[in-house]
């Protein structure tokens, strides 16, 4: 491996303490080369998408909600019911991938924790760090969204909880054809309604909106994810005195809102531009502070 690459992988070697390791009196993780193949074609997360993973950003070296990002994760394996994740083994890794990379502005680490082979009771886990695309286009320009329904009601985490709603599995195959949807109608990314209709989140961000001086989000318990962005918006929005706040809301409301964001960890926060293609207004002050705020974190 080059000095200081672009790149850099660990595999953990004990995902789980509540799982044996894969090799008994190994270290907690070992780097390996990212260019190598290292995944059996067993396992369960390339079979059938069975695991759970996060995407962490990186700013100067420095994970960002790294400690939110690992509860939501254990909250994952749970909803799985997959053996939880020793976190401090998930730690470790992630820091020290982070360690291994050139240090740039913006990097960002992808965690993985799938079943393992089929039958061998070990899960899987690696992380993977690399340096980021440029997002300033989305973050300054901002995206066309399109509303597409999802097909569940708002209340299916609750109704249904093998649908897996609200927890951050691989089986992001949905997602991606959500998004190839909104190229084919020329916009950029996706808002799913719930079949109820009720606003609910991007394929890979949470819905943020500002009406007068309060910022919103649909809120918790959508089958949606927590999202660790959402999370520091409403903590920058309070530190400018404006008010924070869930509500559930339909789509006709949400083209009234003054302002509205895509967030997510690693792209930020992308003003939406359009929405089902009517213009909708951006406030590229409160967008510019935004994204330098989230780019400075160093939590
Ligand atoms: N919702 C979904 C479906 C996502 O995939 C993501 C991020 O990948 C988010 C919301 C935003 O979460 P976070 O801000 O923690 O990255």
């Amino acid at each position: 491996m080059e000095r200081m690459p672009r790149y850099a992988l660990a595999i953990l070697n004990q995902p789980s303490a509540e799982a044996a390791p894969h090799l008994q009196g190994a270290a907690a993780f070992a780097f390996a080369d990212p260019a190598e193949p290292h995944l059996s074609v067993l396992d369960l997360g390339a079979t059938r998408g069975d695991g759970i993973f996060e995407s962490i950003s990186v700013g100067d070296g420095r994970a960002q909600a790294l400690e939110h990002h690992l509860r939501r994760f254990a909250g994952s394996a749970a909803k799985l019911d997959l053996p939880a994740p020793d976190l401090d083994a998930w730690r470790a890794a992630i820091l020290a991938v982070i360690d291994a990379l050139d240090p740039v502005e913006e990097s960002w680490v992808k965690a993985v924790l799938t079943r393992g082979i089929e039958g061998d009771g070990r899960p899987t886990g690696w992380v993977y760090a690399s340096h980021s695309a440029d997002n300033t286009a989305p973050r300054t320009t901002g995206v066309r969204v399109v509303m597409l329904d999802r097909g569940f009601r708002h209340d299916v985490e609750l109704t249904s909880p093998w649908l897996l709603a609200g927890a951050k599995t691989l089986s992001y195959a949905v997602n991606r054809a959500a998004i190839r949807e909104a190229h084919r109608r020329d916009a950029d990314d996706v808002i799913f309604v719930s079949s109820d209709g009720f606003v609910l989140e991007g394929p890979t961000s949470s819905v943020v909106f500002r009406r007068g001086d309060t910022v919103y989000t649909p809120g918790t318990g959508l089958g949606i994810l927590e999202g660790t962005t959402q999370a520091n918006v409403f903590r920058y929005a309070e530190s400018l005195g404006l008010a924070t706040g869930f509500e559930l809301l339909r789509p006709a409301e949400l083209q009234q809102a003054d302002a509205a964001w895509l967030v997510s960890s690693v792209r930020l926060a992308a003003p939406v531009r359009e929405l089902d293609g009517v213009p909708f207004s951006v406030d590229h002050e409160f967008t510019a502070g935004l994204n330098a705020h989230l780019l400075a974190l160093r939590d």
